[in-house]
């Protein structure tokens, strides 16, 4: 049985579905660095491009369950999974540019993600960051040189949505990878593949995973973009359909050549956190609405983004493409007469901690903290103020999530 079924029907059956061992309703935690094989030959057809495993550099059977998963999760043709979410960002920028190539980016994305361009720069390939929110600004940075278009759906921490159809046909138009950065939304909200992006990139460490005990990253390969005509792709990897020879070319360049690879321990745990990634996503988002309503209303707080709220720039643009939902990341900028560190430190449920797309509910303050090195000029044109607070919204019960943040509020005003 292996016709395609729901989205956590699949996830839940997949591994039984694509070929049990000794009746195992989960795949095994397959901790074999090395695969042999009784006839030479075997071994050589793997090293030849057969599919099998040699060195769990490039996969295992635990980890090949998991890109199962999350191809299907994605309707995708194929993913890869890689040590963290980091690790499939830096694998598609590092093996399908070369220096002299141009990326155009959201400016409003992911702080590590920033830093990573600034070593690309380094190394030659130029990034220019634009108003990815008008699909407008990405026209225009568009050069001869321009290889790629990034993007996140919902931009950590300021919830900015990507123009993310518009820029879609215009990569399409005009042969550019599009790279979603899924994270914030994943496969449950949004299919970038919808859009026409390229690769979809997960941090499986987020939602997918869910519980905050496993690192993960996947890049799912759409199956949209014809490599024929992309000169980065070595004569090594021009065999067979021309839609596969990107993915190949990141397996070979990146899990096999930089090896950041992830292993079957925490492939395993990530797998099992899938299982209920529909059901959480919807609870935490459910949670993450009431929570920046309230915020939204109260005296002390200057402006709340939440792509659930009506006076969000893409509130329409949100509610059209993921699913009538709004993710799980709310954006806070306390009065200025606040001290948001002396707040966080009254919140009882709360934790105090970074991270995003855990069960429980996460606040840090985002300047002081993941925004902090890149200096108060670039923080301001990403649109993060001094006094905000990024809320990561879990699963409990949202009334005690609004009552710890009233507590600590009524908490401030006895100072
Ligand atoms: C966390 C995150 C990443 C990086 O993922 P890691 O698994 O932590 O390396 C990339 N993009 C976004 C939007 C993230 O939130």
């Amino acid at each position: 049985m292996s016709t395609q079924k729901g989205f956590t029907t699949q996830i839940l059956h997949g591994d039984r579905w694509f070929g049990t061992e000794h009746s195992a309703v989960h795949k095994p935690i397959h901790t074999s660095s090395q695969y042999s094989y009784n006839d030479a030959a075997d071994l050589v057809a793997v090293f030849q491009g057969k599919p099998g495993y040699s060195y769990a550099r490039q996969g295992t059977p635990t980890t090949s369950a998991l890109e199962d998963k999350l191809t299907h999760m994605e309707a995708g043709r194929a993913s890869l999974t890689f040590a963290t979410g980091m690790a499939a960002l830096a694998a598609v920028f590092t093996t399908l540019l070369k220096s002299g190539d141009h990326i155009v980016a959201s400016q409003f994305v992911f702080g590590n993600t920033n830093s990573l361009f600034g070593t690309l720069t380094r190394l030659g390939i130029e990034v220019s960051l634009v108003d990815a929110t008008d699909v407008m600004a990405v026209k225009q940075a568009v050069r001869p040189e321009t290889k790629l278009v990034f993007v996140e759906t919902v931009a950590n921490p300021g919830t900015q949505v990507a123009d993310l159809e518009a820029i879609g046909a215009f990569c399409n138009e005009h042969k550019l990878i599009y790279l979603v950065d899924n994270t914030l939304t994943s496969p449950w909200l949004f299919r970038p593949k919808d859009v026409g992006a390229t690769f979809s990139m997960n941090s499986l460490s987020k939602h997918i995973g869910g519980h905050a005990h496993a690192l993960g990253g996947s890049l799912t390969d759409t199956g949209l973009f014809d490599w024929s005509d992309f000169e980065n792709i070595v004569d090594t990897y021009r065999f067979g359909n021309p839609t596969s020879w990107g993915l190949t070319q990141v397996k070979k360049k990146a899990l096999r050549d930089m090896g950041a690879s992830l292993a079957a321990e925490p492939a395993h745990r990530l797998a099992v956190g899938a299982e209920t990634l529909s059901l959480r996503l919807d609870r935490a988002c459910d949670n993450a609405l009431k929570v920046a309503q309230f915020l939204d209303q109260h005296p002390g707080v200057a402006h709340v983004a939440y792509p659930g709220l009506p006076h969000h720039p893409q509130h329409d643009r949100a509610k059209k493409l993921f699913k009538g939902r709004f993710s799980t990341l709310v954006a806070a900028t306390l009065k200025e007469d606040i001290d948001c560190i002396a707040f966080l430190n009254q919140l009882k449920i709360v934790i105090l901690a970074t991270h995003v797309g855990d069960t429980r509910t996460l606040a840090l303050p985002a300047a002081k903290t993941i925004y902090h090195e890149m200096g108060p000029a670039l923080r301001q044109q990403m649109g993060i103020g001094e006094n905000l607070i990024r809320f990561s919204i879990g699963i409990e019960e949202s009334e005690d999530l609004i009552a710890d943040l009233s507590q600590a509020f009524v908490a401030m005003q006895a100072h």
